[in-house]
């Protein structure tokens, strides 16, 4: 066993024990987790990190950390916020779009909100000749943000959605969108979600992943391939031969701070690369609650740093 075998057979011994004593973590310890897939706290540190991954060719998405606001004036703030970032992208003529979660911009709360809140968002990113991708979070959003999505489609041409392969009900949602050309970023899913609803096997996951992705690509929707999954990547290296589709007809994604090999391999075949950036305040908060729901990220990142600390 490699010594990064190890650390991965570490950390799923030690997965429950992290997820327990996660609150007691000292804000320190927890940026030392974070500030690796994480801008910083502020709109130039954001900026920063852009400009260098535009730089060194790739693409980015922003986002600004937070979900689940508890007062309208909170998701009113997001909405403003991200008009500001839409502002600041395109004065310094940055490469990069926005994605937003709906829980951030008041879904929770009253849907009308958020929908106000979202067009506001859409109506600058369309001033500023951008786009925006509305994120899919746990199932309890997924039919409001379905609904969201095709109301703001019908006044916006700029906006796009996600769809995760490990729903049981995606290749169904899927076809309900087929009539709108939609713009749809494809992912596994982040969230632990019932078995009756959700595959939990790895190679299920991947298995419907690839039968979602033939299905969009059959249906001549612009799909972001987002995954880090070296079996998945070659998989879609093979549908996109296929389709015969050119580099300007999808796109691939990655989380920033998940340095992988797969991103040299994917530039060498001339496909566009994303990088997803998050940034804000509320990166605390955002961690804990992220290492909570799902330790698998926990591990991912502390492979990420044993491999870091090893090379
Ligand atoms: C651009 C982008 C946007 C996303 N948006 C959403 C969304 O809107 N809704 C949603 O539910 N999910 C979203 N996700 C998360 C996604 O659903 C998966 O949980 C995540 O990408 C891990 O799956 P994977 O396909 O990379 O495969 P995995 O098999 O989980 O990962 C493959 C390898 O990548 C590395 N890796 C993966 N994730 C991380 C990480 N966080 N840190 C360090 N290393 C990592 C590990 O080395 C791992 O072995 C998004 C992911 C990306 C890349």
């Amino acid at each position: 066993m490699t010594g990064y075998e190890n650390g991965e057979a570490l950390m799923d011994l030690f997965n429950p024990a992290i997820k327990a004593m996660l609150p007691l973590v000292p804000k320190p310890l927890v940026w030392q987790f974070a500030r690796s897939y994480i801008a910083g706290e502020k709109m130039s540190d954001l900026v920063n990190i852009v400009k260098d991954l535009n730089g060194a060719g790739f693409l980015a998405a922003t986002s600004i950390l937070g979900e689940f606001v508890h007062k309208g004036i909170q998701a009113e703030a997001a909405s403003e916020e991200y008009q500001d970032v839409l502002t600041t992208i395109n004065n310094l003529g940055l490469d990069s779009y926005v994605h937003i979660k709906l829980t951030h911009l008041g879904l929770k709360l009253d849907k009308e909100l958020c929908f106000a809140n979202v067009k506001a968002v859409l109506k600058t990113a369309d001033e500023c000749n951008n786009f925006v991708r509305i994120d899919m979070e746990d199932s309890t959003c997924i039919d409001d943000t379905i609904a969201i999505y095709k109301r703001a489609r019908s006044e916006f041409e700029n906006v796009g959605m996600v769809i995760q392969a490990c729903m049981r009900r995606s290749l169904n949602d899927i076809q309900a969108l087929k009539g709108i050309q939609a713009n749809i970023r494809l992912c596994k899913g982040i969230y632990i979600e019932p078995r009756e609803i959700a595959f939990h096997d790895r190679q299920n996951i991947r298995n419907n992943y690839e039968a979602l992705l033939r299905e969009l690509l059959s249906a001549g929707c612009y799909v972001g391939i987002a995954t880090h999954d070296p079996w998945l990547v070659e998989a879609t290296f093979q549908l996109i031969e296929q389709f015969r589709l050119s580099p300007s007809q999808c796109e691939f994604q990655m989380l920033y701070g998940v340095e992988s090999d797969l991103r040299q391999s994917i530039r060498d075949k001339g496909h566009r690369l994303r990088i997803a950036v998050p940034f804000g305040p509320n990166w605390y908060p955002y961690s804990i609650r992220r290492l909570r729901k799902n330790p698998t990220i926990a591990k991912h990142v502390l492979k990420a740093l044993f491999k870091k600390y090893r090379s």
